[in-house]
């Protein structure tokens, strides 16, 4: 059983209450699909510039989480036709703080939870 935290976006926080995010994680669909088994142990919210994101996760790790999923809309946006990378996301600077989350806490860091864009294939740094 993995133990799974999720890091979301705060520009996104009023409008949707991550639904689809925990349907995936349960489901173990779209950003989960690779784990046999895992179960959510928490949720945090990003919020700007993105350096507290390091922080947030180095408590997730101390709450036991094996590795930390970047929601979908922090990178993708949604259209009529379905969800796209090539407009991004609600941030610019997500990889950058993915990288440093990653760096900082020696977690595997996901991009990816929900609605994944077509062809796309989640980014891990591990
Ligand atoms: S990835 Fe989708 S379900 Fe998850 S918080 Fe963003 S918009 Fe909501
Ligand atoms: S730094 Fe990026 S992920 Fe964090 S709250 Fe701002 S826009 Fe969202």
């Amino acid at each position: 059983m993995t133990q799974l935290a999720i890091i979301r976006c705060e520009k996104n926080q009023d409008k949707c209450p991550m639904t689809n995010c925990f349907r995936c994680l349960r489901g173990k669909k779209e950003g989960f699909a690779g784990y046999d088994d895992c179960m959510l142990i928490g949720v945090f919210t990003c919020r700007c510039p993105g350096d507290v994101a390091i922080n947030l996760s180095k408590i997730l790790k101390a709450k036991e989480a094996e590795a930390i999923h970047f929601c979908t809309c922090t990178f993708a946006q949604k259209t009529d036709k379905g969800w796209f990378v090539e407009d991004g996301g609600f941030c610019e600077d997500i990889d950058d703080i993915i990288g440093k989350v990653h760096k900082e806490t020696g977690l595997p860091c996901v991009k990816g939870t929900a609605h994944l864009p077509k062809n796309y294939t989640p980014k891990t740094w591990t």
